[in-house]
């Protein structure tokens, strides 16, 4: 049986015992109904991850004996950080899993002139840890141990002013520039629009800020879709596929 692989917020050291915050215990001992001395392998998203066994899976503690730690990278050598102009929330979430499996570095959800999605200063905290758990199951499933960090949202334009990539594209399907891939990239800056697209002004603005456009050919795809496919196409070019 696959050996469950399980986050935790706690510092992690060889030789100690873990007591698993609620969360995660629940999981454990409730859903996969793990039984003590079961290997077990528990990761904090600083990198590596350590295995071990379960030492007790009680109703109300369960704990893990740590054995060993293997210094393990699944991190793609190309840094990508992708703005995306908010859209839906289930979308939002599931662009998010995907975007954690093909290894993205970084996300920044964007306010933009045709995303028309409202979401109140007061929720950001609600919504942002809510992003961060669903980075947080992807990492779990998909084996990595650095988790990707999801910054607060932010206006499109002044996020622009921050970026600081060797290589920044928009995706826009017209008036795409060709992609040099001989070029050593070692960073990249994505930006995909909502559902209503760029407006004219954005598209400008991107341009005054070395945002190369990045066409994926003549079909428009969806605002969930396009990020996926460029990022396939960034890590076959200047990452690890
Ligand atoms: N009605 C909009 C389409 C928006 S699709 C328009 O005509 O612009 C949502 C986003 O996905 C776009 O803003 C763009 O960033 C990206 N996208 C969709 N299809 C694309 C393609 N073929 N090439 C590049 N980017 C694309």
């Amino acid at each position: 049986m696959r050996i469950p692989r399980i986050y935790t917020t706690q510092s992690l050291a060889k030789n100690s015992t873990v007591h698993l915050d609620a969360a995660a215990a629940h999981y454990v001992a409730n859903v996969l109904r793990m039984k003590p001395d079961r290997p077990i392998v528990l990761f904090n998203g600083e990198g590596g991850e350590y295995h071990g066994r379960l030492a007790v899976a009680g109703k109300k503690l369960v704990s893990v004996k740590v054995l060993s730690y293997i210094d393990k990278s699944l991190e793609s050598p190309l840094k990508i950080q992708l703005g995306v102009c908010l859209i839906k929330s289930d979308r939002m979430d599931w662009l998010l899993q995907k975007a954690t499996e093909l290894g993205v570095s970084s996300v920044t959800p964007l306010f933009s002139e045709y995303s028309d999605i409202k979401l109140p200063a007061n929720r950001y905290e609600k919504k942002l840890k809510h992003w961060r758990q669903v980075m947080t199951n992807a990492c779990q499933q998909s084996g990595r141990t650095l988790l990707p960090t999801i910054g607060e949202p932010a206006e499109l334009s002044v996020w622009l002013q921050q970026v600081d990539s060797d290589f920044n594209c928009i995706l826009h399907p017209h008036n795409a520039a060709n992609l040099n891939t001989n070029a050593d990239v070692g960073s990249i800056t994505l930006l995909v629009g909502p559902e209503g697209g760029f407006a004219e002004s954005e598209i400008t603005l991107a341009h005054k800020y070395k945002f190369l456009s990045l066409s994926l050919g003549p079909r428009i795809l969806r605002a969930e879709t396009a990020p996926l496919a460029a990022l396939a196409l960034l890590q076959y070019h200047f990452g690890d596929f």
